[in-house]
């Protein structure tokens, strides 16, 4: 294995976590999937607003409302620079993913009509599910389903075959959570465009390891969360083409989302402000722009390289545990092992990775789909991050081999 030079151990003093401990066991943290740990840079963000300018945004005349709205409405330009998308106002402050594609989904239920179709990819998380069923119910579209294959990979021959003029939208995740597979978005963006289908990438778990560039995508809306790329947990972004964010109606109604209320009528603010009723999540949106800095800072092509190290020797070093059999191997993936011992319930082997301080994630990870295509009941899923490390990768392997030989 050639040896990416990346200084790994000066990246660890950033993140205060990694040196505690767990059942008497020095933390190793796997389960980066779900949610990656915050380094100090954005915890002093998020003290630095709390300790000195802590005020409501975009309605004060006072300097403390002033310094948050600047605050938060630059975090927003380092996201718009980050995901290189046209107009600051294309950014969408939400939640997370799951408020972005629940905003999405809710304003297509005035843009179709009964019969229209909608497809999903077989690899989605719940969340870039259940509300495009939920707008189907509403609407009477009907969803379809573009396969997968052993690998874990899309059929893409079938979802060329699937498109069709009927076809109004489009939803898939950049990496599945649950595999790890890198998804050809590019090809299903063009395809989608040529029936004249709006296309939605889930980047949730791409953007801890790829910088996505909306507009060389060509993607019509993109969704991520901080809390997978360093940042808070509570807060996220929408991106969507200001085509479409003028076409789509709001999602919730109340303070911010206005220009004018009366009994007889509301209008509603301009971009990006239709879609942000209420007070955000002020202290979130600004430590969101920090995780970025501190993302950048370190570089995602060093991140990606060296993650890919970490994945290519975990994917070797488990392979050679007997009767673990890894779910998902795409040739072209990121660094989530999904796993297996033949005969063990992965809450076992979890449990007791657990108890030699090793976090891991068990269970159908939210994708119960992809667990239903295996005949399975859920994985063990291990992902690395960017401050993990080979000793790490060799704690888990020895974890693995110590629950096997406990439990088979
Ligand atoms: N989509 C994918 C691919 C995910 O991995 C996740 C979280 O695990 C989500 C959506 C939901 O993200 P959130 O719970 O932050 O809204």
């Amino acid at each position: 294995m050639t040896e990416v030079d990346f200084d790994v151990v000066q990246i660890r003093k950033d993140f205060p976590i990694l040196n505690r401990e767990v059942n008497g066991k020095p933390l190793v943290y796997l389960d980066n999937a779900a949610t990656s740990q915050t380094p100090q840079q954005v915890i002093n963000a998020i003290v630095d607003y709390y300790q000195n300018y802590n005020a409501n945004i975009h309605r004060g005349v006072h300097a403390l409302s002033q310094e948050a709205t600047d605050k938060y409405e630059q975090a927003r330009q380092k996201i718009q620079q980050h995901f290189n998308a046209a107009k600051v106002h294309e950014i969408i402050f939400t939640s997370g993913t799951t408020h972005g594609i629940n905003l999405v989904a809710n304003g297509f239920s005035s843009l179709l009509q009964k019969g229209d179709e909608v497809l999903v990819s077989a690899m989605e998380h719940h969340s870039n599910i259940v509300p495009w069923q939920m707008l189907c119910e509403r609407t009477g579209a009907i969803l379809k389903v573009i396969p997968m294959n052993e690998q874990g990979e899309l059929v893409m021959e079938t979802y060329q075959n699937l498109l069709s003029s009927k076809t109004k939208l489009v939803f898939c995740n950049h990496i599945s959570n649950a595999l790890g597979t890198i998804n050809p978005i590019e090809e299903i963006i063009n395809a989608a465009h040529e029936v004249g289908a709006a296309v939605l990438i889930d980047g949730a778990q791409a953007a801890p390891h790829i910088k996505a560039d909306v507009q060389a995508l060509d993607v019509d809306f993109y969704v991520v969360s901080a809390h997978k790329i360093c940042g808070p947990t509570g807060v996220g972004m929408l991106y969507g083409k200001e085509e479409w964010l003028k076409k789509l109606p709001p999602y919730q109604g109340g303070g911010e989302m206005i220009a004018e209320v009366t009994f007889e009528k509301t209008t509603y603010a301009e971009l990006p402000h239709k879609f942000e009723a209420g007070t955000p999540n002020i202290c979130g949106g600004i430590a969101f722009g920090a995780a970025l800095d501190y993302m950048n800072t370190i570089g995602f092509e060093a991140i990606a390289a060296y993650e890919h190290q970490l994945l290519d020797y975990a994917t070797t070093e488990l392979s050679k545990i007997d009767g673990l059999k890894i779910y998902g191997t795409a040739q072209n993936k990121t660094s989530v092992i999904s796993f297996n011992i033949e005969g063990v319930h992965p809450y076992d082997i979890g449990t007791i990775l657990d108890k030699l301080g090793i976090a891991v994630r068990t269970g159908h990870h939210c994708a119960q789909p992809i667990m239903d295509f295996y005949k399975i009941p859920g994985t063990v899923r291990a992902s690395f991050c960017f401050y993990n490390t080979k000793e790490e990768v060799d704690a888990l392997v020895a974890g693995v081999e110590r629950a096997k030989n406990m439990l088979v």
